[in-house]
């Protein structure tokens, strides 16, 4: 039986680091919304949510939790969010909506961590936002961390003062998709801003004290523009010494108007090797930093490259080379092994259960669709996003 109507508006993505968080939607899609490899807001139109709508929602949120626990006392868990609680909610959806199973794993996991959506909260009047977080704080006493993603050409108009107030108010770290830091690469995706922009506005996230997530996009400059995307990038981030600079792998959907340039032929994906080598540019070039590098995206080949700068330079770059020294036949196991899910890193290959488990995979896929593992790979890749 459904337990309650309560509902809360969430919208469709979240970064990987949020897994876990309440998702709370203050704006709907992007206001920009034009980036050629971006797909996820197309044909949908934004919009502001009013301070009192999400000042509603979180309300929802409170009601749902007073359920939850209430539901943990009438099943005997003495109102603890248990495992078999979890479990029950998360089995039967047709019971418990969304609502309820994103509190669920939130309260499971301790109640710390909110993510505000959608694509740019920081396009709302600070004082809303302020009025927003504050709500949000009183509601929720245990919530430790409040992140949002950001563009950056939003962000360069906020004063560093109006992002002290954030900061103060509980905004814990701003997310920015900094995609490339070389100008004609960032004119030619439509990002609509510039590297002097991702600069400035990068800068100001730190100097408030809020943390800073820098996203990256491996691949991005394509044969083209491959080289230049690695140097370029690298010069930006180490102007701005983000706390993070999380990578993630371009992978082309038809729904992307990225996907018209390829069809021209006027773009050329990288292969696998080809991203990894601008990944080894990319770092070789990081200089005076004290950033975390993460790759906590599914699509990325290399998941074990991470670390932190400066000290962990050379070992992500030891990481890279590891990869790069294989021999063909094991460049195509770890490949398929890595987005099969069987390996999660280049040193599994040495576990010949593992390998031989991709060995006779790949025998499978030659039998039936000879010459078929790029086709096979990229499936998996779409699968994921
Ligand atoms: S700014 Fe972000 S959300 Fe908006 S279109 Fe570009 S990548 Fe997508």
């Amino acid at each position: 039986m459904r337990l309650t109507e309560v509902h809360f508006e969430q919208g469709p993505i979240r970064p990987p680091s949020e897994a876990y968080s309440l998702l709370l939607r203050m704006t709907r899609n992007c206001p920009w919304n034009r980036c050629e490899f971006c797909h996820t807001y197309k044909g949908q139109k934004f919009s502001v949510r009013s301070v009192e709508e999400v000042k509603r929602d979180i309300d929802s949120v409170q009601e749902i939790v007073s359920e939850v626990k209430a539901l943990s006392w009438q099943r005997g868990f003495g109102g603890e969010i248990t495992p078999s609680l979890v479990n029950l909610i998360l089995q039967h959806p047709q019971h418990y909506p969304d609502g309820f199973r994103s509190v669920i794993l939130w309260l499971y996991t301790g109640e710390k961590n909110v993510f505000l959506q959608d694509g740019n909260n920081l396009v709302l009047k600070t004082d809303d936002l302020v009025e927003i977080l504050r709500y949000l704080k009183e509601t929720f006493p245990s919530i430790e961390r409040i992140t949002s993603y950001a563009r950056a050409k939003t962000v360069s108009k906020k004063t560093v003062e109006e992002l002290q107030d954030l900061f103060r108010a509980g905004l814990s770290r701003i997310h920015i998709g900094l995609e490339t830091g070389y100008d004609p690469l960032l004119q030619y995706m439509k990002k609509g801003v510039t590297a002097q922009e991702h600069v400035d506005a990068g800068r100001k996230v730190k100097a408030s004290g809020i943390s800073l997530s820098e996203y990256v996009i491996l691949g991005l400059g394509g044969r083209r523009m491959w080289r230049e995307h690695a140097i370029e990038t690298a010069k930006v981030l180490n102007q701005i010494d983000p706390d993070f600079i999380r990578v993630r792998t371009l992978k082309l959907l038809k729904t992307m108007p990225l996907y018209e340039k390829i069809e021209k032929r006027e773009f050329t994906l990288l292969t696998d090797d080809e991203v990894v080598g601008e990944e080894r540019l990319l770092i070789e070039n990081l200089e005076g930093i004290n950033s975390t590098f993460v790759s906590d995206h599914i699509l990325n080949l290399l998941e074990e490259v991470e670390g932190k700068f400066p000290q962990e330079k050379g070992k992500m770059l030891a990481r890279i080379d590891c990869y790069l020294a294989l021999s063909s036949e094991d460049k195509a196991n770890f490949r398929l092994g890595r987005r099969a899910g069987v390996y999660r890193s280049v040193d599994d290959l040495s576990n010949p259960a593992l390998k031989g488990q991709v060995e006779d995979a790949i025998r499978r896929i030659d039998l039936e669709q000879p010459g078929g593992l790029e086709k096979v790979l990229s499936d998996l890749m779409e699968s994921f996003i």
